[in-house]
């Protein structure tokens, strides 16, 4: 089996926080690339008391509610033509989605997925005690009343509530907390995870969930993709099978970022990377 290049996590400009950069754009550039497969993962966060600062998408130029399903129309509608155009250039184009787990979400999550045809359902946690430590200017906020022995105990419960709901395919950077966590705290938040996690993972395996290689790391200037290669040894003893490699990109220069490097990542751990069908994983 060959490794084949694709980015399953790509921000265009539907997500509030992403350049203007559009479906048809990115998907040009995966051309250039030589990506083989582009799966689009717009963000949502659904944390109601976060309601004024992240519950948007931006649509037609305009901030739009998540809770208003107009842009999902939009969206499927858009990705559903690249995949038109693209076909004879044997780019895949898959309509993904990137949801911000917090607990009280799963009826929202539970009736867009039923309503629409998503190939990808990506889970991930950007919010600790509705404080995004996803964000360099949020995160302290968070830390600084935190020990590294409260943020195990807040995020890892939380992971393991995530995969409990069953409405995810795949663990988007499950080691997130890294990206302004490790200059916050020190190298000792490197080792939080051991002892927790381990059976956290194995549910992921027990349920044919998915973890994702995730790049962005890089461009925080961290040494390791999230997951650490440690976590990822730990997930593949834990006997998760499916990885995805992602980029982030939130503009159109990030897009492919590090990904041979992460598809390398995976086949030093004897892992392969997937690709989703209508929630449906294949290796590739
Ligand atoms: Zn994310
Ligand atoms: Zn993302």
């Amino acid at each position: 089996m060959r490794h084949t290049r694709t980015d399953y996590h790509v921000h265009p400009d539907y997500s509030i926080d992403a350049s203007p950069v559009r479906i048809r754009d990115y998907c040009e550039k995966a051309l250039d690339l030589k990506l083989t497969e582009i799966c689009f993962t717009t963000h949502i966060e659904l944390d109601p008391a976060r309601r004024d600062i992240d519950n948007f998408v931006v649509f037609q130029g305009e901030r739009l509610s998540v809770f208003n399903p107009a842009w999902l129309d939009g969206y499927f509608r858009e990705i559903a033509r690249a995949q038109e155009e693209f076909r004879h250039a044997n780019l895949k184009v898959k309509a993904g989605i990137e949801v911000g787990y917090c607990p009280g979400c799963e009826k929202y999550v539970e009736k867009i997925v039923n309503n629409y045809p998503f190939d990808f359902v990506l889970g991930a946690i950007h919010c600790l005690d509705h404080i995004a430590i996803s964000s360099m200017k949020e995160s302290p906020h968070y830390f600084q009343n935190k020990s590294l022995a409260e943020l195990r105990k807040d995020y890892f419960t939380t992971l393991e509530e995530m995969v409990g709901t069953g409405l995810f395919d795949c663990i988007a950077h499950v080691d997130l907390y890294l990206r302004y966590g490790l200059k916050y705290y020190g190298p000792e938040v490197l080792t939080i995870h051991r002892g927790v996690v381990e059976p956290i993972f194995k549910e992921m395996a027990r349920r044919g969930m998915g973890l994702e290689v995730n790049t962005s790391s890089r461009r925080r200037g961290l040494e390791e993709f999230h997951p650490t290669r440690e976590m990822l040894t730990l997930a593949a003893q834990a006997g998760i099978k499916i990885f995805t490699v992602g980029s982030d990109a939130h503009s159109l220069d990030q897009l492919g970022d590090c990904i041979d490097e992460a598809l390398a990542v995976l086949k030093n751990h004897n892992l392969y990377n997937h690709v989703y069908t209508l929630r449906q994983a294949v290796p590739c």
